[in-house]
């Protein structure tokens, strides 16, 4: 048996159409265009792309987007101060700041001074507490797409053994809390593995949907998962360099010899990256439907 591959390249496309249609309805019928404003430090190329293809994705989508470049040397006020210049603006309903930030600048600080009603990455103390407790608001956008390939792609989470292997605070424990919630793409049981876990592959062997998300190429082999596994693939780890110049990435799952043993797989790439830009803009355009009166 080989495993059906979850596109998310296929499914991202699905719902950014949907989101055209909401743009376009938001603007003829309110008069209101979803702005974004993405705020970079420094010129990491990863982060560079990233902020690339946000920028592009809601220029493609009829969003409002701001792109601002700073020096890595931008101190933290200057930084805190652009912040609250967006904040006051009605033409933004979306505040990003790609992380990592340089070190001079402290993180906490900086996302906390987001107002939560722009935080469209679901970061702010506001929003992962309203998370927890199930209540509406910007759910973080990575476990948010991976929810939305799991529904999509017809896979019943209630009742089932999900193992989370990697506990930040951007995938692994938002994705634990979402899944654990009395919601679709929810109510399973939740087994959350890091580097402290005592056996690890215990808990993988009898995992029914198995999400990996620890940046260690390859880790999880066929051996260590069951037959029928539905797996959620979210490392994105940079293994070597085309000729021409392009990087190689490999997931955290060893893609060939584990999709022989799984029910469904996530592919790298093109698996739950595209997933987690299309989220913003989703966030992005809930955001403007809140100051809409809409939800
Ligand atoms: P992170 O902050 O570095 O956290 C990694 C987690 O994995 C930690 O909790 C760590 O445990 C755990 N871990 C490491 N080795 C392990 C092992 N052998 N067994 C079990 N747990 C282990 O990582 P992250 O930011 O969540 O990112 C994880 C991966 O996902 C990276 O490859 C990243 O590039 C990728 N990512 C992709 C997307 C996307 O859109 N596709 C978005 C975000 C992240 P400890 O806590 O004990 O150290």
């Amino acid at each position: 048996m080989s495993a059906t591959i979850i596109s998310g390249v296929e499914i991202a496309k699905a719902i950014r159409e949907e989101l055209k249609g909401e743009v376009a309805e938001l603007k003829e019928k309110h008069g209101i265009v979803p702005g974004l404003v993405t705020i970079l430090v420094g010129s990491d190329p990863g982060s560079v792309s990233y902020v690339t293809a946000k920028g592009k994705t809601a220029h493609a989508l009829g969003l409002y987007s701001e792109q601002i470049d700073l020096p890595a040397e931008t101190d933290e006020e200057e930084l805190l101060g652009l912040i609250d210049k967006y904040n006051k603006d009605d033409k933004i309903h979306g505040i990003l700041v790609q992380l990592p930030l340089p070190k001079h600048i402290n993180e906490g600080r900086v996302l906390y001074a987001i107002d939560p009603n722009k935080d469209v990455d679901g970061f702010h103390p506001v929003n992962v507490g309203k998370m927890v407790l199930g209540e509406q608001c910007f759910l973080p956008c990575t476990p948010h797409g991976i929810l939305e390939m799991l529904t999509r792609s017809g896979i019943e989470t209630s009742g089932k053994e999900v193992v989370i292997l990697g506990r930040s605070n951007i995938v692994g424990k938002p994705m634990a809390n979402l899944m654990l919630q009395k919601r679709p793409a929810g109510n399973a049981t939740i087994t959350l593995c890091h580097t402290r876990t005592k056996d690890t592959d215990f808990h993988t062997k009898r995992a029914d949907i198995l999400i990996a998300a620890v940046g260690v190429p390859n880790l999880v082999k066929a051996d260590q998962v069951k037959d029928g596994v539905v797996i959620i693939d979210v490392g994105v780890n940079r293994i070597g360099m085309s000729k021409s110049g392009k990087a190689i990435l490999a997931g955290d799952v060893e893609f060939d010899s584990v999709k022989e043993k799984a029910s469904f797989i996530t592919p790298v790439p093109g698996g739950v990256g595209p997933m987690t830009i299309t989220m913003l803009m989703k966030n992005t355009v809930q955001s403007a439907k809140q100051v809409a009166g809409l939800l």
